[in-house]
């Protein structure tokens, strides 16, 4: 059971402010061992603080008897106790009672108790004052004050078992110069003892440094002193070993008369998946870090083997002196563009051109100068294409084709004139000080119905042969073709 009993520093323990007042009012008048003058202060007393007051009078036999009960006292209790007897109270309470009235009586000192009643359903803490008094006839009495220190006990009780929290009021204990020596827990709900991993044991009653074991710690400690002293919260975790395991605890302090309220959150969960995200978000991090850079050195890696795979390529597929088709690629996209026409049932041209006298611009001019003109005579043919489906390759030396798909003869017949008309009205650059004049022939044929690319470019090619052979600088075309296209021609 709880008590505490004190004679000393009383109005600094107490919580009723009642409770100064009555021991200046008890001092003014009283006298040594007797104490106060019963009839003058119990006249004053009861006039102002009757209902919570009680006299008792020794009945002679080592017990009390009560004459006069307060009325608030007697609601609290659930009934008046006048002219009933100390001892009939829980036999705990009731000799712990009699021995401080029996010490108040003998000392004729104030004597300040705080108990926890065991049989009131309602209060649990009562703290008194108790006065001793002497009548004019030798009479002995004691003035008691009597207040609870808890009134909603009940509604505490309910949500102290079952928050989720545990709950621990400490109530702090003083030597004689007033400092707190220790702390005594008078509450603890369920969940304050389990945390506290006292297993079934109550806390109630235990000093608070014993049955808290966390409070071990000497700073912990300190601050739950700073917070009854100077009366300020305080918040702040900690950590200690239960049953083998680390317990995070979140802990909340707060002051409750002369001593405080403790509030304790098992964060132990909270810590494990903070600490488990953080790895984790570490982790995560170093792994998209390292992807990224794999990722960036990849598509760089990607975009350089792109550019040189276009490149070889492009490489592959043409001609390096004028960048035009080179006869093998050539060959392969002038097969695919006849399946095509085969399939859609288009016409399709060739046209061989092979420049005139090329062997004088070598002799005259040098290798060099002849390069310019096969270059610029290059040019001149791409210029001359009406777009991406016609191809133009460099067959061979200054011999070149033009393969036109959709086209007939006299598309054929028209492009080989443009191109012919172009070298007679302009010379061909050569350095920036050199331009040549030069001429070509040129053989047209018109595709046959399943010719074969190779007979087709032999039929152009004997177009061309014809060409030279009647002159040069002129334009031919292929035995078989329409006449016609001769008319185009001209
Ligand atoms: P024609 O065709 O009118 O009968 O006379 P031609 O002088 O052009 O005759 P031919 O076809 O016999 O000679 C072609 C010359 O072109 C031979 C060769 O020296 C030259 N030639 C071939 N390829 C190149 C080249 O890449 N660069 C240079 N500068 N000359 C080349
Ligand atoms: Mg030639
Ligand atoms: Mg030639």
């Amino acid at each position: 059971m709880y008590l505490e009993v004190h004679t000393e520093n009383i109005a600094e323990r107490a919580h009723a402010p009642e409770i100064g007042d009555l021991l200046a009012r008890f001092a003014r008048c009283a006298q040594a061992k007797a104490g106060a003058p019963h009839e003058a202060l119990s006249e004053e007393l009861l006039a102002e603080f009757g209902d919570e007051l009680m006299i008792v009078t020794p009945s002679g036999d080592g017990d009390y008897t009560y004459v006069h009960y307060g009325r608030e006292i007697a609601r609290v209790v659930g009934a008046s106790r006048l002219g009933d007897r100390v001892s009939r109270m829980t036999p705990q309470v009731a000799r712990f009672t009699t021995a401080c009235y029996d010490r108040a009586l003998a000392d004729g000192a104030p004597a300040y108790t705080v108990h926890r009643s065991l049989k009131t359903i309602r209060v649990r803490l009562w703290e008194r004052l108790a006065l001793p008094t002497t009548a004019r006839n030798g009479d002995r009495f004691l003035i008691v004050f009597s207040r609870p220190l808890h009134f909603r006990e009940e509604l505490l009780a309910t949500v102290l078992d079952t928050s989720p929290s545990g709950i621990v009021a400490l109530r702090a204990i003083r030597d004689r110069e007033g400092n707190v020596e220790r702390a005594v827990i008078v509450t603890a709900n369920r969940r304050a003892v389990t945390l506290a991993g006292s297993g079934n044991e109550s806390l109630l009653d235990a000093d608070a440094r014993t049955g808290l074991c966390f409070l071990d710690d000497p700073m912990l400690w300190r601050r739950c002193l700073y917070t009854i002293e100077f009366r300020r919260n305080d918040t702040f975790e900690t950590c200690f070993a239960r049953d083998g395991r680390d317990v995070w605890l979140q802990i909340a302090l707060a002051p409750l008369g002369d001593g405080l309220v403790m509030t304790l959150t098992d964060i132990s969960e909270l810590k494990m998946a903070n600490l488990t995200l953080q790895s984790r978000a570490a982790t995560l991090a170093l792994e998209i870090g390292r992807e990224r850079a794999t990722r960036r050195a990849l598509s760089e890696e990607i975009g350089q083997r792109e550019e040189r795979e276009q490149e070889l390529r492009r490489l592959a597929e043409t001609d390096s002196l004028t960048a035009l088709l080179n006869r093998r690629t050539f060959m392969d996209k002038a097969n695919a563009a006849i399946a095509a026409c085969d399939r859609s049932g288009e016409e399709t041209s060739l046209i061989i051109v092979d420049l005139d006298h090329f062997k004088r611009v070598n002799d005259e001019h040098g290798h060099a100068a002849g390069d310019a003109v096969i270059r610029a005579f290059a040019d001149l043919l791409l210029g001359a294409v009406r777009g991406d489906g016609d191809l133009v390759c460099r067959f061979g030396g200054e011999e070149f084709v033009m393969f036109l798909p959709q086209a007939g003869v006299e598309v054929a017949t028209a492009l080989a004139g443009r191109v012919r008309k172009a070298l007679a009205t302009r010379a061909l650059p050569v350095s920036e000080t050199l331009a040549l004049q030069v001429s070509a022939s040129f053989g047209v044929a018109t595709r046959r119905s399943r010719e074969t690319l190779p007979a087709f470019i032999e039929r152009a090619d004997r177009a061309l042969y014809r060409a030279k052979a009647e002159g040069r600088d002129c334009i031919r075309f292929a035995e078989t073709d329409l006449i016609g296209a001769a008319a185009a021609a001209a």
